[in-house]
């Protein structure tokens, strides 16, 4: 029997140990595991380079648990150890880079994959650890290794006849007495040893006897020791892909797609990642991707690792080249994981290229679950954005879709305006905007759909790659101004008239201080709506922009709202109104036409006069002339639009014309639209 004392360098190494990485603590059994795993693996590798001649047999790994006593045991038939074995492997080398790494990373958190700490983190959570071994090598004796958390150690032959292999034999802590629960260890055992290569038995299988559950005489083997990772994609069939899904992931819908990742050089990696079926609050789906360095669970945070927009895909990678025991701003510039990070971008883009020109009709089928995760690629990486821009689509109010280059050709001729801009209309809400969508097609335009929740960040990127080419929504602007074309339809309103007509319909614009309107006429159709309100386009974004906590744009967001109330002066129900108030005012409006006619003639003949005369040089007369004409002026024109004001407050006409539009854009609300009704109804009656 040896007595002895492990590394001598750190006397205290237990201690932090067992306090290191409290949250972590689970990982122990990952590691025990591991390393029954690898000791198989070793035999079978020996068996198959004829090296080892004798039985392989069952080769499972038995956890058992005995909950009483808290101890936990870790059973394999790998290649076991000698003494001397016990002594390099575990006295030594295991017990040195234990302490390396604890001296290296106690400082550190966030710090992902805990391998290298390996054997001696069954200390976090055990007391006592034994390992009880036998080497496969001929003539090899039963070994016993005893340490009670301290430095010292003993190291024995022990008489036990035992097969070949290895057990180590956790005394679980009082303090952790959580890790000697079958609940605890079942769920750890699912968690990170699910997939690994050897089965694992755990527990027997139960059934149904007499009312109860009860144990068979049948192992519970908890791993699926084959995952369709490892395997070729030519032996897999779509249906084995859906159902890996399910597994991974037992509530969810069928994904879209899958991607079954393969390489081995210059670094190894498989996996298969799959586009989940997700809409809304993506956010909350994020980090699905399950991490496996052989086999073995690592973590299922993966930022860093796979470039930002793939956190969305579900699925699992797994690659030993990938430095587990490092922090995550070492992670994010390893050129490795940097060179695996676009590896996995460019598969991710070819995929979807291939399905899009193998089979687009599927792709146009699937493209609206698909757009969120192509739009986000696009919007956060430049690679991917190259290779997508072949087939990111664009869909329109018919529902058809086109991609990038098709549907610049589609629009090109008619929808190019004046500065030689290609204009593309959209709506963010098909029903909403209805009104709107009809009067842009009226002009022949073609109406895009852009109601995604990257649709707006989408639209500013298009607009920076692509000069000359412009979104407009389509209700920005009345139809004939969405895309300017400089072919301007005379007003038949002069702007007397529309001085007068201003304030009758000012009059009748909801007023709070959160909302500018501003009244202008507009040369339109007579055949488009008679009052038409819009927001433009730029003020829209910035405001939106702000909402989403733009710290630059939070400027606009201070800003009232400010809609465009646009009066169709071509539209007969707007010429009958000018009629109407005219002969309504009659006299009185007349004269006050006439006093402000000729009071603004005078005034600009005075102002022509003056306008090369200094300031200081104009004498007291003409000063006082113009003052005069001035307060004239502001009199009259007060006095005129408070008759006007009064005149439009009474007229039912316009009150309905200005509660359409508001209507027709969702903006009609409450007690105004109650009452809208009711007017309705009565003119109806009349
Ligand atoms: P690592 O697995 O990274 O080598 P560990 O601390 O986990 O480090 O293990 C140290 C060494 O102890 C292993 O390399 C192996 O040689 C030996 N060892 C641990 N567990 C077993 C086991 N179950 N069977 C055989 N050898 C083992
Ligand atoms: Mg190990």
């Amino acid at each position: 029997m040896q007595n002895g004392k492990i590394g001598v360098t750190t006397e205290n190494i237990f201690p932090i140990i067992k306090k290191f990485l409290y949250s972590d603590h689970e990982i122990f059994l990952r590691e025990l595991v591991s390393n029954a795993v690898d000791a198989t693996q070793k035999i079978k590798t020996l068996a198959s380079m004829g090296e080892f001649k004798g039985e392989l047999g069952d080769l499972t790994i038995h956890v058992s648990l005995d909950e009483e006593k808290r101890i936990l045991k870790i059973s394999d038939r790998g290649v076991g150890m000698t003494s001397e074995e016990v002594d390099k492997y575990i006295n030594q080398i295991a017990f040195s880079s234990a302490e390396e790494f604890m001296q290296k990373y106690q400082n550190q958190t966030g710090i992902i994959g805990h391998f290298g700490l390996g054997f001696y983190s069954a200390f976090m959570v055990a007391d006592k650890v034994e390992v009880i071994t036998k080497s496969y090598k001929e003539g090899s004796k039963t070994v016993k290794w005893t340490c009670e958390g301290t430095p010292e150690y003993t190291l024995e032959e022990i008489t036990e006849e035992r097969d070949r292999g290895t057990d180590i034999i956790l005394y679980i802590s009082e303090e952790n007495k959580e890790f000697a629960e079958k609940q605890k260890i079942r769920y750890l055992l699912e968690k990170y040893c699910r997939f690994l290569p050897v089965p694992i038995a755990f527990g027997k299988e139960q059934e149904w006897k007499d009312g109860k559950y009860v144990d068979t005489d049948k192992d519970l083997i908890i791993n699926d020791t084959a995952p369709i990772w490892t395997k070729k994609p030519s032996e897999i069939s779509d249906k084995e892909y859906d159902e890996f899904y399910h597994k991974l992931y037992p509530v969810g819908e069928e994904p879209l797609f899958h991607i079954h990742l393969n390489i081995d050089y210059p670094f190894n990696l498989t996996g298969v990642l799959y586009f989940p079926k997700i809409r809304n609050n993506f956010e909350i789906q994020k980090n699905k991707i399950q991490l496996y360095s052989n086999q073995v669970f690592v973590t299922d945070s993966v930022e860093g690792i796979v470039p930002e927009f793939l956190t969305l895909l579900h699925g699992v990678i797994d690659s030993p080249d990938i430095p587990l025991n490092v922090s995550r701003s070492y992670l994010q510039s390893d050129s490795n994981v940097k060179k695996i990070s676009n590896y996995i971008t460019r598969k991710v883009a070819d995929r979807l290229q291939e399905i899009f020109t193998n089979n687009r009709e599927e792709f146009e089928k699937k493209w609206d679950d698909l757009k969120i995760f192509i739009q986000y690629g696009i919007i956060t990486d430049e690679k991917f954005a190259d290779k997508a821009k072949d087939f990111v689509l664009l869909k329109n109010t018919d529902g058809k879709y086109f991609t990038l280059s098709e549907y610049e050709e589609l629009v090109k001729s008619n929808q190019t305006d004046k500065d030689n801009n290609i204009v593309y209309v959209y709506t963010n809400d098909v029903e909403g905007q209805h009104g709107f969508i009809e009067g842009a097609k009226s002009k022949g335009y073609d109406v895009l759909v852009m109601d995604g929740q990257l649709d707006n960040h989408f639209i500013g990127w298009y607009e920076n790659k692509n000069q000359n080419h412009r979104f407009v929504r389509v209700d920005s602007e009345v139809a004939d101004k969405l895309i300017d074309k400089a072919e301007s339809k005379p007003l038949s309103l002069t702007s007397m008239q529309q001085d007068v007509l201003r304030p009758v319909f000012e009059s009748q614009l909801p007023s709070t201080d959160k909302v500018n309107y501003l009244v202008s006429f507009e040369s339109m159709d007579e055949n488009q709506q008679p009052v038409v309100i819009t927001r433009n386009e730029f003020m829209r974004r910035m405001k939106d922009m702000s909402e989403m906590g733009g710290g630059m744009y939070s400027f606009y967001g201070q800003m009232p709202d400010s809609f465009n109330v646009v009066v169709n002066g071509n539209h007969p129900l707007v010429i009958d109104t000018l009629g109407e108030i005219q002969s309504q005012l009659g006299e009185e409006l007349g004269k006050l036409n006439k006093k402000i006619d000729k009071i603004s003639t005078e005034k600009r003949n005075i102002d022509e006069k003056l306008k090369d005369t200094k300031e200081q040089d104009i004498s007291e007369d003409d000063k006082n002339h113009r003052d005069e004409l001035d307060k004239k002026l502001a009199k009259y024109t007060d006095e005129r639009t408070n008759i006007l004001k009064e005149a439009g407050r009474n007229n039912r006409l316009v009150k309905q014309l200005v509660d359409l539009a508001l209507l027709s854009n969702g903006m009609l609300k409450g007690e105004e639209l109650t009452k809208f009704i009711r007017r309705s109804v009565e003119l109806i009656g009349k």
